[in-house]
């Protein structure tokens, strides 16, 4: 029977970096400066190079990150932001909580990102911007995103919460949009201790826009210019962020490597052939996809996650309600139905563990625990 294979491992990152990590709380403690100081400084330029952009800011989550963006812009109730249909509610609530409308639109079930082809029709004159995420790690496909954007005269915000690192056209993500939102929860490529976020642009204005509104609109120390919040990257979240950055390339390639075991393992080039029924998601391509998650689709999901359970293999559901099916957008009323795609891979995605932490050996104990529930079914249906 297959060892205990956890979905994720939140200490791996500390028992590998240890000494790195400790001596940089270290110097943070005895600094005795503890809200934006040098640590978020150094953070801010180091990721803004890394992204290849001119700015980035820090603030405390991936949901302020992309709210602040539009907040800055001045998107506000009457507006219209077109997001996809299948994403993680924070990429909506962005949009809500400035007071727009969040419109959806299906994504290309290939890839799961936002289908380019089906943005046009969703454009209205109230639209301001397109927000696209490179969901589970594969950049969206920006080009035709920017082309449409430029054409229509609307913004592009991209949701890079899961995607450091990730490229499209020789550019990474967070540098291929107007601006960009990025998570370091702890769970994403680059996670942080705690709760942390960033917003990347080339824009200067923006920049300081978010930059005074991340600080109770505060540009000046008790002079506040406007109604902003306290959303503040924590200093000790970036003294940990800068240690983590510098392996962050490393810990993306091994992910990469993993995932091509998965493909190699249950692909149809492999000695067994292709797994029935089992849908393994697109390869992008170099980096253009940096493997956040590993997401499989089945028509019986629930039963290969029962059985993959029972061998001991965590699994997660990314995400088990589409937005516009969720308690918390029912005031709109959506019915089922009004968006199939995403409700269709909602009802038939998995994402089996995968992630640097991992050895070889776990991703074929998962693999091979796939193929006997795949067995199994061809019993159970003969
Ligand atoms: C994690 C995530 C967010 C939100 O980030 P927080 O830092 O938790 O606020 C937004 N969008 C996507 C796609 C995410 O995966």
């Amino acid at each position: 029977m297959a060892s205990d294979i956890p979905f994720n491992d939140l200490g791996w990152s500390y028992r590998e970096l240890r000494a790195e990590l400790d001596a940089a709380t270290g110097r943070f403690f005895a600094t005795g400066w503890y809200v934006l100081g040098k640590e978020v400084d150094a953070f801010e330029q180091e990721y803004a190079a890394y992204c290849g952009t001119k700015h980035c800011v820090g603030v405390a989550n991936g949901l302020d990150a992309m709210n602040l963006v539009l907040r800055a812009w001045d998107i506000g109730p009457g507006d219209e932001v077109i997001v996809p249909s299948n994403t993680y509610i924070a990429t909506w609530l962005a949009v809500s909580h400035a007071g727009a409308t969040p419109v959806p639109v299906e994504p290309d079930p290939a890839t799961c990102n936002l289908d380019p082809a089906r943005i046009e029709a969703a454009i209205t004159t109230r639209t301001r911007a397109i927000l696209p995420v490179h969901l589970y790690g594969r950049s969206a496909d920006m080009g035709p995103i920017m082309a449409l954007a430029a054409r229509r005269g609307l913004k592009v915000l991209e949701d890079a919460a899961q995607a450091q690192g990730a490229e499209w056209g020789g550019k990474r993500a967070g540098a291929l949009g107007d601006a960009a939102g990025h998570s370091f929860y702890p769970t994403k490529n680059l996670g942080a201790f705690g709760d942390a976020g960033a917003v990347t642009t080339d824009d200067p204005v923006l920049a300081e826009k978010v930059r005074c509104l991340r600080n109770y609109g505060s540009r000046r120390r008790y002079y506040n210019d406007c109604q902003g919040i306290n959303s503040r990257l924590d200093e000790m979240q970036a003294a940990l962020l800068r240690v983590k950055l510098k392996h962050l390339d490393r810990w993306n390639a091994e992910r990469a490597r993993l995932a091509d075991l998965y493909h190699r393992l249950l692909g149809p080039k492999s000695g067994l052939g292709a797994v029935p029924d089992l849908t393994l998601p697109g390869v992008a391509g170099e980096i253009g996809h940096v493997w956040h998650l590993f997401t499989v689709r089945h028509p019986r999901r629930d039963a290969l996650q029962a059985a993959l359970a029972a061998d001991g293999v965590g699994t997660l559901i990314h995400y088990p309600v589409p937005p516009h099916l969720s308690q918390a957008y029912a005031v709109v009323g959506y019915r089922r139905g009004a968006l199939p795609i995403a409700e269709k891979i909602s009802e038939t995605i998995l994402s089996l563990p995968l992630g640097p932490w991992l050895k070889d050996a776990q991703i074929e104990l998962t693999a091979a625990a796939v193929r006997r529930f795949a067995a199994n079914e061809v019993t159970r249906t003969a």
